[in-house]
């Protein structure tokens, strides 16, 4: 089986280079996946425009309008810390299509994995950490309409908390929220998710692997989820900029690995997205995000 892959031309445009948002990553990183080997026309799947009723299902109607119209006022430009362009605009509607469509390739195939996604710290109304809408909420609720869904376990191992989806979803019991963040980073005003598991600052690969495989192992006992959102942030990486836990590439490549190969042989549908990653080294950082691809791919080719 060839695995499915969620990208989109769009997701990437220009963008000043000297921001701390690494803008031109996901570009960067559909073109790496076509180098290696493992996006071709032939599982290449590309978003439409988000939905409308996807959107007001999840987020605040006037947020919405005042971010598409250019209209915020300077507090939210603030909260927002990325320049508005038509881009942009462009970009933020595309991507949690993209997080829907691959939850929807994963319920077919098995597994997907979108080259964007994962943008946690939007909130109701709200941007926060260069995320302006939230795809998991977004797609958490657009799954739960669906026949057969009855619970999504958003399973975010960015170095961060998933603070704006725990927000998001705390009034849908069906959606489980986790995340296992450095403890000590943004934001430092954590909210409450279903399960949260902070983790010491300067953690290594194995107790942090050990970690990740003991939360992913309970929560598929007590959940028993029908699909995953697999938050594969890799700002874990011992140098990433904003990261604070130590973390090597084996490592991210071990934990997306025994992540992904318990949910294949468990046959719980998982839908990937590549979290935060914020290298000034931008080649070295979209092949980073790729790892989870590569596993995934070869995880599903001798399926
Ligand atoms: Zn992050």
């Amino acid at each position: 089986m060839q695995l499915p892959i969620v990208t989109h031309p769009d997701y990437s445009f220009p963008f000043p280079s000297g921001h701390r948002f690494p803008m031109a990553k996901f570009g960067l990183l559909a073109a790496h996946l076509r180098d290696i080997g493992l996006l071709t026309a032939d599982n290449l799947f590309r978003p439409g425009r988000c939905r409308e009723q996807w959107l007001t299902a999840a987020h605040c109607p006037d947020y919405l309008a005042r971010f598409q119209a250019n209209q915020q006022s300077p507090k939210e430009q603030k909260q927002m810390n990325l320049p508005w362009s038509e881009g942009l605009r462009k970009r933020t509607l595309l991507a949690p299509a993209g997080t829907v469509l691959t939850a929807q390739l994963a319920l077919h195939y098995g597994i997907a994995c979108h080259q964007a996604g994962g943008t946690h710290h939007a909130h109701y109304d709200h941007a926060s950490g260069f995320c302006i809408l939230n795809d998991l909420a977004i797609t958490a609720r657009v799954l739960l309409r669906q026949t057969g869904i009855q619970r999504v376990l958003i399973f975010d191992c960015d170095v961060h908390q998933g603070d704006g989806t725990a927000v998001m979803l705390a009034d849908e019991p069906r959606a489980f929220t986790c995340s296992l963040h450095c403890e000590n980073n943004f934001p430092f005003s954590k909210a409450r998710s279903d399960l949260d598991v902070p983790l010491p600052q300067g953690m290594e690969d194995q107790a942090y692997v050990a970690q990740v495989m003991a939360t992913l192992d309970l929560l598929l006992d007590q959940v028993a989820p029908d699909i995953v959102l697999y938050d594969a942030g890799v700002d874990v990486y011992a140098g990433d900029p904003l990261g604070r836990l130590s973390i090597s590439e084996a490592g991210i490549r071990e934990r997306d690995t025994r992540v992904l190969q318990r949910l294949l042989e468990r046959g719980i549908p998982v839908a990937t997205v590549i979290g935060g990653g914020y290298d000034d080294d931008r080649e070295a950082l979209a092949r980073r995000h790729s790892i989870v691809t590569q596993v995934a791919q070869e995880l599903v080719q001798h399926r």
